[in-house]
């Protein structure tokens, strides 16, 4: 059973702006997945005619069979979504935006508050339920957002950029608590802009560029098609020039501070073994590139010609 199922969907807004050139997704139900693509692929205008807030120009969509055009009712009754924009009442109280919610569904109030208690409860926001949203932090009113999302318990949850913003600590509880309930049965979809997050929860991916999907497979699989990171080390003791390291490209940013690349199948010791060898002490790294703009940018030049050999 396809949680959704996306055959060929236009979109051309009335600027002219072809935001979706007729793509297909389909989203088995249980899985967890990730729409992934630049600033202005088209992930919102997706999401937007999935959900209903924006009309396609041509194409179909259905959710757990249901299509959104015959069916509205029933595919939206399916489908929770988190917004990335705060599109709620923030005067209101914690607790009266989820039970409102409910009323949309037609769920009543004794039912509507169990559930309000139990997802206020897990996303940590019970304490606070009789404060207006608008008095949360921004981790806070995501949070909100997604216990209003569930409240009428869909199948399907839909995410845009939910961490956004949303600091380490905060976005690695969400990260749990939206495996938590993958793992008990609800299919998710996110957008994300940190590789990271994808690479820590979806099983699979479908990377969007310019309205079109140039990439839909295994999270793995993807992972595998990052061959180079670039490495920005920071040294103990200051150097005239960049040092011939055997078998890694060094370029000397600043005396104190060396890039270096290296290939997927470079171990960071035989790095450090080479760093040793000349007497250099690393004082710390980091990863010197966002590795999904990376990977876009990978992505679009393997269009051109084959990013993995046969034999990977
Ligand atoms: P993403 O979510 O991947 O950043 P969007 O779906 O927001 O991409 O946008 C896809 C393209 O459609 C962009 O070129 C954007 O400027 C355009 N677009 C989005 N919304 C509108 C709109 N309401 N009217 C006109 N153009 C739009």
């Amino acid at each position: 059973m396809y949680a959704l199922t996306i055959n060929n969907l236009k979109k051309v807004y009335p600027n002219g702006v072809e935001a979706l050139k007729g793509i297909n997704i389909d989203v088995e139900s249980g899985d967890f997945y990730a729409l992934l693509g630049p600033n202005g692929a088209g992930k919102t205008t997706a999401i937007g005619i999935i959900t209903s807030l924006v009309n396609k120009t041509s194409g179909t969509t259905e959710v757990f069979g249901h299509n959104i055009d015959s069916e509205p009712e029933a595919a939206k009754a399916c489908i929770g979504v988190v917004p990335q924009e705060l599109n709620m009442n923030l005067f209101d109280t914690v607790l009266n935006i989820v039970v409102n919610q409910a009323g949309y569904y037609g769920i009543d109030r004794g039912t509507a508050l169990k559930r309000a208690q139990k997802y206020l409860t897990e996303l940590r926001l019970w304490d606070r339920r009789m404060d207006a949203a608008r008095a949360l932090s921004g981790g806070m009113k995501r949070r909100l957002m997604i216990a209003r999302a569930l409240v009428h318990e869909p199948n399907l949850l839909i995410l845009d950029e939910p961490t956004a913003g949303v600091d380490i600590e905060i976005r690695r509880s969400m990260w749990e608590f939206l495996r938590r309930i993958n793992e008990a049965g609800t299919t998710i979809i996110l957008t994300t802009h940190y590789l990271e997050e994808a690479e820590n929860l979806c099983r699979h991916v479908a990377i969007i560029d310019e309205g079109k999907i140039i990439e839909n497979t295994r999270m793995s699989e993807i992972l595998r098609k990052l061959q180079r990171e670039v490495f920005v080390l920071n040294l103990e003791s200051p150097l005239e020039k960049a040092p011939h390291l055997s078998g890694f490209d060094a370029i000397l940013v600043e005396e104190r501070e060396l890039e270096v690349a290296l290939d997927k199948n470079d171990s960071l010791n035989t790095l450090f073994n080479v760093l040793d060898h000349h007497g250099i002490t690393v004082t710390s790294l980091r990863n010197k590139a966002n590795r999904l703009e990376e990977l876009f940018i990978r992505l679009v030049e393997s269009r051109q010609q084959p990013l993995v050999s046969s034999g990977d």
